[in-house]
């Protein structure tokens, strides 16, 4: 069973109080054993008696890890120095479990491999190699040269990953290990080598302690062990990865996964990073469905992606729904047991749902023309409402209405603005880290205040945060507002549906979001 290690920074021998403090959280949020990170130590005053203490005095076993600024840390000193620190420990019979030397020192100095050795069998050799730029061109080879070093009880390799298919080489090297093996890949899109190494084989993954991590894209120990229930991943476990780009601020992951959790469904959902392109959503999707190891079983697609994801389930020969055909866009693919793919749009039916009055004889205006009002337009004129399009770039919202296709879906005239029943926000004005998150769309598009006071509901998508300007506004002069989360939440249960054919825990869903 592959361990959980919580590493921890610790600055200089006077704050070993404070980093025990830090490893008691960890091992109570499920670590197994903490690395230590004494980067600055060698050569600092007491810094044998303090390693003695961490060591003794954790309730867990340790590793002691110095790294060097050339493979991602803070130490800049030479071998001799971390072997004299060694000495003294060996000396004083403070044995870590393990020490982490990194595989270039420890082929070049004999003084280290000598102080090493004193230090006696109870402390393993962890031998390490790391690559701050990106995959090491001699990957194979660095692998096969460290696992062939028989001093070595455990062999490390980690790169920061450029996408997420830099995951999947990570996957090839524990498959095909020689002994225990960490592979895992720094930055975000290395996530899935975190989260999914104990199922691939991993000797374990690394996490961050309370203190913050100690590497691009660890997540917390909490996070691993409860939110991706790391121990509980296994073979058969379905793998389900929002892309998007950014992605990190999605709270999809949290929600599908306690859904996971609560319906005892053996999946995890991960968020994957995957930058703007048609190239590289091709390239990455392709790689996660040709791992078969991988069991990728479903995708859920945010910006920019969602227009690629129509195509690459076309291309694929897969099902597309007639709603994500009509949305022009695909935020969920399901993926079977064969491979075989199917596309659709949840947010489009999740906005009809939640509109809060019957679609049919509605009048809608819709402020937007991008991906959220292709989904909300297509949703609205199926079922029965009239829509009029109001958007800052004139030409897009020409080409939404032509897209559509349908005398439900016409272009919003600013000279007759009465009549609406739903003011519906689909533009990204009010979005925290958005274009203009002081904003309220009704004054950017140049309409009337008092449009919100004629319409019955005002429906805000932006679901963080959740009261926008627009919402705040609506709320003041006393209409009813649906807010993003709601439309969030009713799309997500729709793809949940989608990929484990069960009802999620809605109101747990909803009060984890609150
Ligand atoms: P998008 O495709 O990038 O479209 C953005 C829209 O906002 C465009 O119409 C754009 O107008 C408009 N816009 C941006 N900045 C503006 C400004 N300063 N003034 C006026 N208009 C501006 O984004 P999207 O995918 O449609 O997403 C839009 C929002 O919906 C995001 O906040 C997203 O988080 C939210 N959303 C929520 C859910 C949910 O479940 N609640 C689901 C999907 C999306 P131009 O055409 O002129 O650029």
């Amino acid at each position: 069973m592959a361990l959980v290690a919580a590493s921890i920074h610790v600055p200089s021998p006077g704050d070993v109080e404070s980093a025990l403090s830090q490893s008691c959280s960890a091992v109570e949020d499920g670590a197994d054993i903490i690395e230590w990170r004494i980067d600055a130590w060698p050569g600092m005053d007491g810094a044998a008696d303090a390693v003695a203490i961490l060591v003794n005095d954790a309730s867990v076993p340790s590793i002691l890890t110095v790294r060097s600024v050339s493979e991602g840390g803070d130490f800049d000193g030479s071998a001799d120095e971390i072997a004299q620190l060694l000495e003294v420990l060996g000396s004083t019979g403070t044995c870590p479990r393990y020490i982490d030397l990194e595989a270039p020192m420890w082929l070049e100095s004999e003084p280290l491999r000598m102080a090493w050795k004193a230090m006696g069998e109870d402390t393993g050799l962890i031998l390490s190699r790391h690559d701050m730029l990106g995959r090491p061109g001699d990957l194979l080879r660095a692998v096969a040269e460290m696992s062939s070093i028989e001093e070595a009880a455990v062999i490390k390799i980690a790169w920061r990953a450029r996408s997420a298919r830099d995951s999947i080489e990570a996957f090839d090297v524990l498959r095909t290990r020689a002994k225990p093996t960490i592979a895992l890949c720094m930055g975000e899109a290395g996530l899935p080598t975190r989260v999914l190494a104990g199922r691939e084989g991993a000797f374990l993954s690394f996490a961050a302690g309370t203190g913050g991590p100690t590497a691009p894209g660890q997540c917390s120990v909490r996070e691993l062990v409860s939110r991706y229930r790391f121990r509980e991943l296994d073979a058969e476990t379905a793998v389900y990865c929002i892309l998007g780009d950014p992605v990190s601020h999605s709270i999809s992951p949290i929600v599908q996964n306690s859904g996971f959790a609560d319906a005892g469904f053996n999946g995890v959902f991960m968020p994957l990073p995957v930058a703007p392109g048609w190239e590289s959503f091709k390239a990455t999707v392709g790689v996660l469905l040709a791992d078969s190891g991988f069991r990728l079983r479903g995708l859920c697609i945010t910006l920019p992606h969602k227009e690629h994801a129509l195509r690459f389930v076309k291309e694929a020969g897969g099902t597309i729904s007639e709603i994500a055909q009509r949305a022009g866009a695909v935020n969920t693919i399901i993926v079977d047991e064969e491979g075989g793919l199917s596309a659709d749009n949840t947010d489009a039916p999740a906005i009809v749902e939640t509109l809060g009055l019957d679609p049919p004889g509605s009048r809608i205006a819709v402020l937007g023309a991008g991906g959220a009002a292709r989904a909300a337009v297509a949703g609205l004129v199926e079922a029965g409402a009239r829509v009029d399009i109001f958007n800052r770039t004139p030409q897009r919202a020409q080409a939404l209405v032509e897209a559509m296709d349908d005398h439900m879906c016409t272009l919003g005239d600013l000279d007759e603005l009465t009549g609406y029943d739903v003011i519906l926000n689909t533009t990204s004005v009010g979005m925290e880290g958005g274009p203009d998150p002081e904003g309220n769309p009704i004054e950017c598009l140049g309409l009337p205040g008092w449009m919100l006071e004629e319409a019955s509901v005002v429906y805000e998508c932006v679901y963080a945060p959740r009261n926008t300007p627009l919402v705040e506004a609506a709320r003041a002069v006393g209409t009813t507002v649906v807010t993003g989360d709601m439309m969030f939440l009713a799309q997500a249960r729709r793809q949940f549906h989608a990929w484990t054919g069960l009802e999620p825990p809605f109101e747990s869903w909803r009060q984890l979001i609150d």
